[in-house]
């Protein structure tokens, strides 16, 4: 039986039941808040992410998978805070979250000194804990896969290649990252059934998608709520087309729903609330329009949501 670690401990996949495969319950940059913590407020933090991941329990999820890398502020006490007060698991990861910039630190080290790093996430524990990181990540946005990318891609291939651990790539379909993305780690060597390409779902255009998927890959259909990037009616009518297309044993669905997240300032997030550009941004947004319209036109039985929420992400993490 595979097994995949999570921030309360080492579960066999089979029970990791009703997951979420990509949401945060915390993001922002971690040295920001290290330098002005007081520009945060640990006990809104905690309640945003306890309310979040509480809701979503009411929709029966047992396990979120939490990407959030460095950069994102990756905190796995916070995470095991979150999952002991819900009783949700959390699956924690190691890796790179940057467009193009490293600090000097990794930008004068090679793919396997920085891979090494992730390895002993993986195999020793996070952060002085002994919560050990399930799976790696990466990220390619509007700069493209510039040298650094491509370096922290490969760390991440060479760090899995050595632990059996899955790959989560960021992607941003509109500039077409996701085939160079996936490029790198097959050329490193990396099994397609272990890499998954998050936010898919951010194009409408099914043929790029299935481009991928022809290669054995997981998608991600997995910012819902976003509609700066794309809206909720063509998100689902691309799912939709998706799992008509025999798909549903490669899609993941999920919302990159952040409980907090310091990017904006707080008249620049309700600018993009008045403006359309997240609308029922939540850990739930999929359970309520999602699921219902996809049941509606006959793609999502009861097999085929237990196929995406369930053993989708349970295939993909066990090692
Ligand atoms: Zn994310």
């Amino acid at each position: 039986m595979s097994a995949v670690e999570t921030v309360l401990g080492r579960v066999d996949a089979g029970e990791l039941g009703l997951t979420l495969a990509h949401e945060h319950v915390r993001f922002r940059d971690e040295a920001v808040a290290e330098n002005w913590p007081g520009r945060y407020d640990a006990e809104a933090e905690l309640a945003a992410a306890l309310a979040a991941v509480n809701a979503a329990k009411g929709h029966g999820v047992r396990t979120i998978v939490d990407p959030t890398a460095m950069f994102g502020g990756r905190d796995v006490r916070f995470m095991r805070r979150v999952a002991d007060e819900t009783g949700v698991r959390i699956v924690p990861c190691t890796g790179i979250y940057t467009y193009d910039f490293l600090p000097h630190y990794f930008e004068n080290r090679d793919e396997d000194m920085i891979a090494a790093h992730f390895v002993e996430d993986i195999e020793r524990g996070v952060q002085g804990t002994e919560i050990k990181a399930a799976f790696l990540k990466c990220a390619a946005d509007a700069a493209g896969v510039t040298p650094n990318v491509e370096k922290v891609h490969r760390a991440c291939a060479r760090a899995s290649m050595r632990t059996g651990a899955p790959i989560m790539a960021h992607s941003m379909p509109s500039v077409g990252t996701g085939p160079r993305q996936l490029e790198i780690f097959l050329e490193e060597g990396v099994a397609p059934e272990k890499i998954q390409i998050a936010h898919c779902g951010d194009s409408a255009d099914v043929d790029y998608i299935e481009g991928l998927l022809a290669q054995g890959v997981y998608v991600g259909l997995d910012r819902y709520g976003l509609e700066m990037y794309l809206p909720i009616d063509q998100r689902n009518a691309v799912a939709a087309e998706l799992l008509r297309r025999g798909h549903a044993e490669r899609v993941m669905i999920s919302q990159d729903f952040c409980a907090t997240i310091d990017w904006f300032p707080p008249e620049a997030v309700a600018q993009i609330e008045t403006s359309g550009g997240i609308r029922n941004w939540s850990m739930t947004l999929v359970f309520e329009e999602v699921v219902p319209r996809l049941r509606e036109q006959g793609v999502m039985d009861d097999k085929a949501f237990e196929t995406v929420f369930v053993h989708n992400p349970a295939r993909w993490l066990g090692r």
